[in-house]
């Protein structure tokens, strides 16, 4: 099958819409297919990935993602929200399949595993298309490694507001298991754009708005500039390396934020927390 129709159709297993199955073996091809998505090579190759929890499931489906299919526990099957759920995915063509506690731990690789889990379709927007608005903040990150990190950053880009996350260069992929489990949710929720080193510089040339860049060696504290009324981009540094010099060369501004204590410096996702609220500190009110 060539990889452009597999993408769109997945592996033959998950592609049949609609049907309900009752899974009780792990060596069932249903249920190999959907253990294969813990990997990131059928995650490509498929353009699939696992979501797991009923809340999920259903934010999901409520911002319009498309579920493939969902596993459900059979022993929990006739609690309500969960038939709601089940319903709801049939009714949007998914496959429903129920398993047994085994097969539910297989695909979760957890021993105690959720009661739904949702195999949704990848989806990321162009950056061009990440919508700003007149003063929106949009969160940049250079080489990002640790899934945790990400997703931990994705949670708090929707907490504050943000209107995207940018991934730059090679980055972890921000559809693991991991790194959607650390999103508890937001994952649904904030638009992604991924894109090469080249292709954000050629497209920051014509961005009109702030880009703040975060250094160990930046001069200006964080707390000064204005983010207000325009469009801003904050980008962030590798957890090891920090900003590459050709990113750090192209922001408007290189900020830092002041630290005491022994610390070299602040784990990625607190800095991203941190410089995320700021920018956004006028328009968050209680
Ligand atoms: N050894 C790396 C370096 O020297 O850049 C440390 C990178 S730090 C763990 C990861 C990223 O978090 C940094 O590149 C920067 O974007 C941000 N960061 C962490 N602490 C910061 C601080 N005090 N001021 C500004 N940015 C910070």
């Amino acid at each position: 099958m060539a990889d452009r129709d597999r993408r769109e159709r997945g592996p033959a297993t998950l592609a049949a819409p609609g049907r309900v199955k009752d899974l009780s073996s792990v060596a069932n091809p249903i249920v190999k297919d959907i253990r294969a998505l813990s990997q990131k090579k059928h995650r490509d190759e498929t353009g699939l990935f696992l979501a797991e929890g009923l809340k999920l499931v259903l934010d999901a489906l409520d911002a319009g993602w498309t579920l493939r299919t969902l596993a459900v526990a059979k022993a929990e099957i006739h609690g309500e929200l969960l038939q709601k759920t089940a319903a709801r995915a049939r009714a949007v063509g998914a496959d429903v399949v129920e398993g047994s506690a085994k097969v539910m731990e297989a695909i979760s690789r957890r021993d105690n595993p959720q009661s739904a889990i949702g195999v949704f379709r990848q989806k990321t927007v162009p950056l061009d298309k990440l919508g700003f608005g007149a003063d929106g903040v949009v969160v940049a990150l250079d080489r990002v490694r640790d899934p945790g990190n990400l997703g931990t950053i994705l949670r708090t880009a929707d907490a504050a507001g943000a209107k995207g996350l940018v991934l730059v260069g090679e980055c972890v992929d921000p559809f693991s298991l991991e790194a959607v489990r650390a999103t508890m949710g937001s994952i649904f929720a904030v638009p992604l754009a991924r894109v090469s080193e080249s292709a954000f510089l050629e497209w920051r040339k014509g961005f009109k708005g702030l880009v703040a860049g975060t250094h160990m060696r930046g001069t200006l504290d964080y707390r000064e500039p204005d983010y207000s009324g325009r469009p801003v981009v904050l980008l962030m540094g590798n957890e090891q390396a920090g900003l590459s010099e050709p990113l750090a060369g192209a922001c408007d501004k290189l900020l830092r934020i002041p630290q005491a204590g022994r610390a070299d410096s602040l784990n990625l996702a607190v800095a991203t927390g941190v410089m995320l609220f700021e920018a956004r500190r006028k328009a968050l009110t209680l």
